[in-house]
């Protein structure tokens, strides 16, 4: 089966966050199970720049000007479209904003590119090869299903939703440069609110709709986490599956990764001690084994619950235990981090940033590894801390909820427990997590026989590889 991908970013070419690992693994994972799969990218400068050009598929004169679409490989041999037009994508840095945080301007002119071009292939633009089903990602990816419902639907849609609380949103007035047909600026349509909203457009022009746990696909069918689409999502619910994301094991897996101190696996954790003495070392932390060390690698931003570690930064350090943050992202937090670090380097070490080897560092060298999001469509750092034997700490909620197993008595008991979970999303909350915490790691028989279920959980791609295929033969 011929598949394309239509996504803003891909790892390792260009990371915001965790689209990027999935728009990585998952083809590679389809490939696996034998499908032919592309992947179509804008041509920001890091993918430009990591991709080999193997030729030019066509020039086109658009209604977001002038365009080239070129086709190569990544590194890994994946196959790549790739839209190049500087005046829209040939811009320094974050791929959506400009240094000052300000989304550009023409963002709705970048990203419908994106899908009218997807669109294009799906119609034959490439002589070579034309997809059976196109499947986009996010808003970025939302006006595709859109593009092909104008077209009459020559191939399948799938559209994926990672995170429905950024729904590129665009004036009114945005609408007539995009070449769709009038008609489908409608509240049944992509209208909202008196707006243009890729978001509900990929919902609701899109075959099939997916998310990336089963928990987020139930929950944003609710007014509380439906961002304002759930009574869309209710109505297409026949429509909506929640894959759960996985783990790229060629990417995280203590037992290859190249970027820790030592190697380890589950029943073999010598490697790991190493890393926390490693990594303690590395930021300025007292060296020692006996201090349990928590562990953030986030956004630092009130939907991942940051506000809540700071207010409990005290509890953490009273109790004897450290932690070690990697993030960046709202100025006053990462401020408020700073100080916390200042104050007390031996038991807080803080990284303001993006550092991908850092972060398998921590991984590999800490204990818990915190995830209180507010909400959460599925989460990958908790999974990267199971299979790296850093228990996590998540509150229950989206694809949190349904990877984490808290380590209650009775889950204790019956040898299911991976970590531990909370439900109020509040400080109160959060400190009774981390209290848990202590007391599992005061019983050390207990922390190995929970981390080393943890670390033998499958989160790897196969699974969901599956899930998809089916998915899209299935109608
Ligand atoms: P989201 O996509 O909402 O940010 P996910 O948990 O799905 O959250 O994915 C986050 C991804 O980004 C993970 O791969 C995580 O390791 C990575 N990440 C987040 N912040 C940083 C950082 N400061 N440095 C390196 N990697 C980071």
């Amino acid at each position: 089966m011929r598949i394309l991908h239509v996504c803003s970013e891909l790892f390792p070419l260009l990371k915001t966050g965790g689209l990027a690992d999935v728009a990585g693994a998952l083809p590679q994972a389809l490939i696996r199970q034998g499908a032919d799969v592309r992947v179509l990218l804008p041509g920001f400068p890091a993918i430009l720049a990591g991709f080999h050009t193997a030729g030019e598929v066509a020039k086109l004169e658009t209604f977001a000007g002038a365009a080239r679409v070129l086709f190569g490989h990544t590194e890994a041999g994946v196959a790549l479209y790739v839209i190049d037009a500087p005046q829209l994508y040939d811009r320094p840095g974050n791929p959506y904003h400009d240094a000052h945080q300000a989304a550009y301007a023409d963002n709705y002119l970048r990203f419908a590119l994106l899908g009218w071009v997807a669109a294009q292939l799906a119609g034959g633009l490439d002589g070579w090869w034309r997809p059976e089903v196109v499947h986009g990602h996010d808003w970025h990816a939302g006006l595709m299903p859109a593009y092909l419902a104008a077209q009459g639907r020559p191939v399948k849609s799938v559209f994926t939703i990672h995170n429905l609380a950024y729904q590129g949103l665009f004036p009114a007035d945005c609408f007539a440069e995009l070449d769709l047909p009038a008609q489908f600026f409608r509240m049944h349509g992509l209208e909202y609110h008196g707006q243009l909203s890729f978001m509900k457009a990929g919902i609701f022009y899109a075959d099939r709709i997916t998310t990336v746990s089963p928990n987020y696909a139930h929950e944003i069918t609710t007014p509380e986490q439906g961002c304002g689409l759930d009574g869309l999502l209710r109505d297409r619910s026949d429509s909506l599956f929640g894959v759960l994301n996985g783990v790229d094991e060629a990417v995280w897996n203590p037992a290859t990764d190249s970027l820790i101190a030592e190697h380890y696996g589950a029943g073999r954790l010598a490697g790991k001690a190493k890393c926390k003495t490693a990594l303690q070392a590395l930021t300025g932390l007292d060296v020692t084994d006996e201090k349990p060390l928590f562990a953030v690698v986030s956004r630092l931003t009130e939907q991942k619950g940051l506000h809540l570690i700071l207010a409990t930064l005290g509890e953490i350090k009273a109790r004897g235990g450290q932690i070690v943050v990697l993030g960046g992202g709202d100025a006053w937090m990462e401020n408020a981090f700073r100080e916390a670090a200042a104050a007390d380097p031996g038991s807080v070490a803080v990284k303001i940033g993006y550092d991908e080897n850092f972060a398998h560092q921590i991984m590999a060298g800490s204990d818990i590894i915190m995830v209180p999001s507010r909400y959460e469509p599925c989460g990958l750092t908790q999974l990267y801390g199971l299979k790296y034997g850093a228990l996590p700490l998540v509150r229950r909620v989206g694809g949190l909820a349904d990877t984490v197993v808290d380590c209650s008595l009775e889950n204790l008991a019956e040898g299911i427990a991976t970590g531990m979970v909370f439900e109020e999303f509040s400080e109160n909350g959060l400190t009774q997590a981390i209290r848990r915490a202590f007391a599992l790691w005061s019983r050390p028989k207990d922390w190995k026989s929970v981390r080393n279920i943890g670390m033998q959980q499958d989160f790897g791609w196969h699974a969901a590889a599956e899930q998809y295929l089916a998915l899209y033969g299935a109608w």
